[in-house]
């Protein structure tokens, strides 16, 4: 079966939620599919009590469905415990002579020789198991066991979703709720720019608090009954699955599942039977909905569970797009566009759906925002500005905003002069259509130096603007992005799928693959529910990969498999030691070997590099040259960890400097030490596209920078004004200097002269 093939088959299993009202009718389809499909007599699904840590069977095509709620396993008991004990799939030919076989009398088992048990997880969390079976001599192939492997993972990410559903009546608590705010009260908010763009709309307030609490207050004119409801029901969900089929057809990548909560909520039968219940009892439906939803998101607010506090955005867009519906204002099922979002918590799935419904910018409210957040939003060429004035939630829906998100300005209600300059500026900007005119297909310094010039991709999205940019290749691929939005690990056929279209668009030129770069401030919300101190020094990125190497197999797998023909560089992050790269190093050759074992198409020679983001590399530079193919100084992490000084915390961001003497020392001595060992060391953190800092890096050496795609031209620009001489002349200077302001004066004069 080949892996497209497959994932599509998978999806109609995603289509399981449209049609199914309880989690027991769920499994129930879901079993009779992956039998029919896989031509199996008999299939099973097992769910996972932690608290109990039990197996029940919870739904089966082929045994007798009397034993469904009875049979029930211990962790490790039978073929089934055992295969989710130790998180491995379990295959025999014959079960019964495996001595880890258990007997249940009544099932009807004793018919089906070949088994096949593989557990459902998310992560390292165990959620059950998947049983099929056949007849004697029908045994089960490796391509079997690889493809159920994929509808194993997918199942999980539909259990999931059902098992939320389930955990909905939890305690309450209460959130502050903020004060309504004149307009006339703000005019200018300076803020700092997350992702840079302009916008001119109407504002639109997103508050959990707020927005319910506004649709509790609201008196509304008509009056509806329980036949308005139900037609709003269906037409919610019409739209919600029309916005879901969208947003995947754009982001491909990312967009898995984003309204499969809304869905599932909308088919819960606890949240429709409490909403008729307050009907049926004289209570107008808009009023029902407003007040069960809210009682719903006290719920969830109070959950332990990132992932569960993640939904309450999901219930309250519910509500308003119910209540839309049923006062039918909701003919647009794109609530948010062409509006300027205000909000103060922003999910990556949130920025994902603010995009697919063409919102044009958002203004987080209150900092905190996540370096993720703002990559994203890069990505989905979505303006956004961090402002740290909670007066701005409580200005009245629709208020005109101007977001100024080159500077991070804010203008509230702006006055004629404001828009005309705003209007001006518009004028001289310039379309990707321009910027691809304008870009030369060799990018040189003044005095004829090549230099390479590569993309950061974030979404597969970027590849367009990069290809049309013409650019060399791509320096730095995050590969977290698909693991950050989904609500589960990808499987291996899925990710197979993203890497080989990013492969493909870059017809031969070379792809750096960075693996997974987990934990920090990025978070799996589906994996991080354990509060760490200190995430950015906790259990994250190379440490997460090595410590989980199942999910690090999968992913280095599907790299190989999709870099076949291609010019394929793999590079791990957070590199700290000689033994983490080895380590690392490891995973990759070991992948090869089975790959190689199994007759699996790959590419058998991958360069491996790593990333330079940890002070504790300096020390042993050279030791690492020897062994590496590559160096890519990730001068956001560098700068963090050189420093001591948070990325993400605003209110020390004075004291992150680029330009500290200390840094700028290191990086020189970094890419002396590459350069010497014949070693290309790259600059792929926002330092390289920063244009002040770009004759210091040609200074020092670097000849490769990879940047965001929205900056590739502008690079471009400022390497054809330097030259070599020249910008070693300024490097000179600046290492020179033991002061910050030293250093600053100098970049200063670059800048008057440029
Ligand atoms: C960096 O740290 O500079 C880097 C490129 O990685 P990220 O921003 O994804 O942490
Ligand atoms: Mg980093």
């Amino acid at each position: 079966m080949d892996s497209e093939q497959l994932l599509y088959e998978v999806n109609e299993l995603n289509h399981l939620f449209r049609d199914s009202t309880t989690i027991e009718a769920l499994l129930d389809k879901a079993v009779e599919m992956v039998a029919a499909r896989t031509h199996c007599a008999v299939c099973s699904i097992y769910l996972y009590d932690p608290q109990e840590r039990s197996l029940t069977l919870r739904a089966t095509r082929g045994l007798n469905p009397e034993s469904v709620g009875k049979v029930r396993l211990r962790l490790g008991q039978g073929l089934t415990g055992l295969a989710l004990k130790e998180m491995k799939t379990v295959c025999e030919k014959d079960a019964s002579r495996n001595p880890n076989y258990t007997f249940f009398p009544g099932i009807f088992e004793e018919r089906f020789d070949a088994f096949l048990a593989l557990p459902i997880a998310r992560g390292i969390s165990k959620m059950g198991v998947l049983v099929l079976q056949r007849g004697t001599g029908e045994s089960f192939t490796e391509a079997d066991v690889r493809a159920l492997e994929t509808v194993a993972s997918q199942l999980a990410n539909i259990i999931e979703n059902a098992q939320f559903l389930l955990g909905m009546h939890e305690p309450r608590s209460q959130r502050p709720t903020t004060q309504a705010t004149a307009a006339g009260q703000l005019k200018l908010i300076k803020g700092k720019v997350a992702s840079e763009g302009f916008a001119y709309a109407p504002a639109m307030v997103i508050d959990k608090q707020k927005n319910l609490s506004l649709l509790l207050q609201h008196r509304f004119e008509g009056h509806y009954g329980i036949e308005d409801f139900h037609d709003a029901i269906a037409r919610t969900a019409a739209q919600l699955e029309e916005l879901q089929e969208r947003v995947e057809s754009k982001l491909s990548d990312a967009a898995s599942l984003i309204f499969a909560a809304h869905l599932m909520i909308l088919k819960d039968k606890a949240f429709i039977d409490k909403i008729v219940q307050q009907i049926e009892g004289g209570v107008n439906p808009p009023v029902a909905v407003a007040e069960v939803s809210s009682q719903f998101v006290q719920t969830f607010l109070t959950s332990d569970n990132a992932y569960m506090r993640e939904k309450v955005n999901d219930i309250e867009d519910l509500a308003i797009r119910l209540v839309n519906n049923l006062i039918r204002v909701g003919e647009d099922t794109q609530i948010y566009r062409g509006h300027v979002i205000l909000t103060r918590d922003l999910y990556p799935s949130d920025l994902l759906k603010l995009s697919s419904e063409e919102a044009c910018a958002v203004i987080l409210v209150g900092g905190g925002v996540t370096s993720h957040i703002a990559i994203l939003a890069r990505s989905l060429s979505m303006p956004m500005v961090i402002a740290d004035n909670f007066d701005l939630l409580g200005l009245p829906d629709g208020t005109p905003i101007l977001v100024d998100a080159e500077i991070g300005n804010v203008f509230v209600d702006p006055d004629d002069h404001v828009l005309e300059k705003f209007h001006s500026q518009q004028r001289v900007r310039l379309t990707v259509e321009e910027q691809a005119r304008l870009i030369q297909p060799e990018t040189l310094t003044s005095d004829a130096v090549p230099i390479r010039l590569l993309a950061n991709i974030n979404l597969l999205t970027d590849v367009v603007l990069a290809s049309k940019l013409k650019c060399s290749g791509v320096g730095l691929y995050r590969t977290e992005f698909p693991f950050i939005i989904r609500t589960m690990f990808p499987s291996e056929a899925e990710q197979f799928v993203i890497y080989s279209k990013l492969v493909e668009s870059m017809r031969g030129k070379p792809v750096t693959f960075r693996t997974l770069d987990a934990g920090g401030d990025k978070i799996l919300s589906y994996y991080h529910d354990i509060q760490e101190q200190n995430p950015a020094m906790g259990m994250r990125s190379i440490r997460f990969s090595l410590q989980n190497r199942a999910i690090f197999s999968e992913q280095v797998r599907a790299i190989l498999r999709a870099g076949l023909d291609a010019d394929l560089r793999i590079m791990f992050p957070m590199i700290s030691s000689v033994d983490d790269f080895c380590r690392a190093r490891e995973v990759v050759l070991e992948s090869i070997d089975t790959l190689s074992r199994q007759g699996i198409a790959h590419n058998g020679k991958p360069k491996l590099g790593m990333m330079v983001e940890l002070p504790s590399v300096i020390e042993l530079i050279e030791d690492f040259a020897a062994l590496v193919e590559f160096f890519s100084i990730g001068t956001n992490d560098f700068i963090q960890f050189m420093l001591g000084v948070d990325r993400t915390n605003d209110s020390v961001a004075d004291f992150y400097l680029p330009h500290h003497p200390s840094v700028l020392r290191a990086l020189s001595r970094i890419v002396r030490a590459g350069n010497r060992s014949g070693r290309e060391v790259s600059v792929c953190g926002d330092m390289a596209h920063e244009q002040q800092y770009v004759p210091f890096l040609l200074g020092i050496g670097v000849r490769t920078l990879s940047v965001d795609p929205a900056y590739l031209l502008r690079i471009q620009q400022t390497i054809a004004g330097t030259s070599i001489p020249e910008a070693e002349a300024t490097a000179q200077a600046m290492l020179a200097q033991s002061r910050t302001c030293d250093i600053e004066a100098i970049l200063k004069t670059q800048a008057t002269t440029d």
